[in-house]
């Protein structure tokens, strides 16, 4: 499933409100979408972008590969808590 293009035109980056864009991810499933303003990317879980700056990863390391800065935030916010 791919994101509805009506949704898209909705989505703003919740950082600084610009156009997201859909990032192929080599094949016809999107798994971030792109802000073209400041380069964060938001991930899609179950088709659904998390549009939340604390999701953010930036484009540089979305681009390396990188798709563990959710994951290693999860834990410091984890750890945090305890
Ligand atoms: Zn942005």
């Amino acid at each position: 499933m791919t994101i509805d293009q009506e949704l898209l035109k909705i989505l703003a980056c919740p950082v600084c409100r610009g156009r997201v864009e859909v990032l192929p991810s080599g094949g016809s499933i999107p798994e971030g979408l792109c802000c073209g303003a400041c380069s964060a990317v938001y991930p899609i879980r179950d088709d659904i972008p998390v549009m939340l700056k604390e999701e953010a990863i930036m484009r540089a390391d979305w681009d390396k590969g990188e798709r563990l800065a959710v994951k290693k935030n999860r834990q410091e916010r984890a750890g945090g808590y305890i």
